[in-house]
């Protein structure tokens, strides 16, 4: 009996594996494991740019993907103020998707996909599938990452590039963002990043209503919603605009907008408490 007792001891500590932490590139092929896709397949993620944590060059302080923040933590904008940006390893997936898509749907796939991985391949053609279903089988014109701008007078509110706008046939204007990830966001109507969007381009295309789509190729999922209101967009994020602005604007942490703030990743922030 004790000798039984020993050797189940001994097995078990021999066989005790560390949990180790996961990258991306590792979770994603797990999460393409469960929903179905083959495993040994899941080998060929493409490569993650090193080191993991990546200083870019700066966006503008308002640009729409950093709304959200600037709404739920004024402060943040006097925080983050001359810190350089940063990409994590998620993050630089992400653009390097956004990167094969533009490529694939600027050149209407005319050009062979077959030097992509497996991966790739399946994104970039459910991207282009889902753009022209909802674009029609012809455009009058489309941009690529396009850079929009928000205008007062001369000066520059914010800036931001948009994944896709394109001119259907009948003149409506449509806008697509593609979201790589394995996470839903909030719907169109309430995602501030597309509003930033769509009040630029209703200003600098001089149009009234904007039909805008997230589509998310790796859940199968999308949110669409069509915008007519501009004059609401614009007190809405003129709104966050001032306050953030204001002197002794708060800092409010919570997990959506501590998250990915320079602030925290360059440990600057005293009401940081850890998300
Ligand atoms: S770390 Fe959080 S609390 Fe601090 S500035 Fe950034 S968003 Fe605000």
């Amino acid at each position: 009996m004790f000798e039984t007792i020993i050797k189940i001891l001994f097995k078990s500590i021999i066989e005790y594996k560390k949990p180790e932490s996961r990258s991306f590139a590792e979770i994603y092929a797990s999460y393409l494991e469960e929903n179905g896709e083959s495993p040994a397949e899941t080998s060929a993620l493409p490569p993650v740019h090193e080191p993991a944590m990546v200083i870019l060059p700066e966006d503008h302080p308002f640009c729409p993907s950093v709304l959200e923040r600037r709404a739920l933590c004024p402060g943040s904008y006097w925080m983050e103020m001359d810190l350089p940006d940063v990409r994590t390893e998620a993050g630089m997936y992400g653009l390097h998707y956004h990167g094969l898509i533009a490529t694939a749907i600027k050149n209407s796939i005319s050009e062979s996909t077959s030097h992509l991985s497996w991966q790739d391949e399946r994104l970039v053609k459910k991207c282009c599938k889902f753009y022209r279903k909802v674009v029609g089988p012809d455009e009058q014109w489309v941009e690529v990452e396009r850079r929009v701008r928000f205008m007062e007078g001369e000066e520059e509110l914010y800036n931001g590039t948009t994944d896709i706008i394109a001119c259907r046939q009948d003149g409506s204007i449509v806008v697509i963002d593609w979201k790589t990830g394995i996470y839903e966001l909030d719907s169109v109507q309430d995602n501030l990043q597309m509003k930033a969007y769509v009040l630029a381009i209703m200003q600098e295309f001089s149009v009234k209503s904007v039909s805008v789509y997230i589509y998310y190729p790796n859940l199968n999922k999308r949110s669409q919603f069509t915008f007519n209101n501009e004059s609401e967009l614009e007190t809405e994020i003129r709104g966050i605009i001032t306050s953030s602005k204001s002197e002794g604007s708060q800092l409010t942490p919570g997990g959506n907008q501590c998250f990915f703030c320079r602030a925290k990743a360059y440990n600057k922030c005293p009401e940081y408490v850890g998300y």
